[in-house]
């Protein structure tokens, strides 16, 4: 599937990296496989290469970031992805999260705000085999025109659950989402169970960058 340069080095510490994932409580075999199949260092730029195995954020310009291995596994796990899951991701970013998601075979549609982030990750998955439908606009308001989806994922840090993101959800699926302040969110998980009952379950805290748009910091 990828069709950049991998080497045994990085190869050795992708391992390292899902040992380090399994130590932090990921037990899921399918996620932590797809941490191996996709990698990482293909998201880096070449000042930041020798960090790509490192369990951190790393900036990826624009003022964003390339989210934390552990934070994508635990988010992923979150999700419950069967294969054909039409999954909507609000912040591409790097692409990173979507390739996870892609390899674990998710239909996955992908929306950023920024232009510069949107153009590039648009060039650049699909030269290293990554399928998905990419987005330009502000995700806080969904998708309505792919809607309804098994699963949203979003990869920012939002004030408050976007009501709009729940309409967009088909009976049975799952949002998580990290809400809370501009610089720590509770990750929550909310299962559409009927179009009027949200079950919802909170976990730990996580630092990402703010969601912007109507329903985000603006
Ligand atoms: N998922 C990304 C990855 O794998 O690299 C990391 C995402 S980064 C932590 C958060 C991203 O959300 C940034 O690229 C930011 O521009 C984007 N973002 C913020 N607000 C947004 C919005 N309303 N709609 C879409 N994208 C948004």
């Amino acid at each position: 599937m990828f069709k950049l340069e991998d080497s045994y080095l990085h190869k050795g510490k992708r391992r390292e990296l899902i040992r380090t994932l399994r130590n932090k409580g990921i037990r899921n075999e399918a996620i932590l496989e797809a941490f191996n199949n996709v990698p990482r260092h293909f998201f880096f730029d070449s000042a930041l290469l020798s960090h790509a195995y490192e369990d951190k954020a790393f900036p990826i310009g624009e003022g964003q970031t390339i989210s934390q291995p552990y934070t994508v596994a635990f988010q992923t796990e979150l999700l419950s992805i069967n294969p054909g899951d039409k999954v909507l991701e609000i912040g591409t970013g790097s692409g990173y999260q979507a390739g996870i998601l892609y390899c674990l075979g998710a239909n996955v549609h992908s929306i950023e705000y920024n232009k510069v982030l949107y153009e590039r990750t648009k060039k650049f998955l699909p030269k290293i085999g990554v399928k998905i439908k990419h987005y330009h606009g502000d995700g806080s308001l969904g998708l309505p025109n792919q809607a309804p989806f098994d699963k949203i994922i979003v990869t920012a840090g939002a004030p408050v659950v976007p009501k709009t993101l729940l309409l967009q959800l088909k009976i049975g699926g799952i949002l998580v989402i990290p809400v809370g302040d501009r610089k720590k969110q509770q990750m929550l998980k909310l299962t559409k169970q009927t179009n009027k009952q949200i079950l919802k379950e909170s976990f730990d805290n996580f630092s990402f960058v703010p969601l912007r748009g109507d329903e985000g910091w603006e």
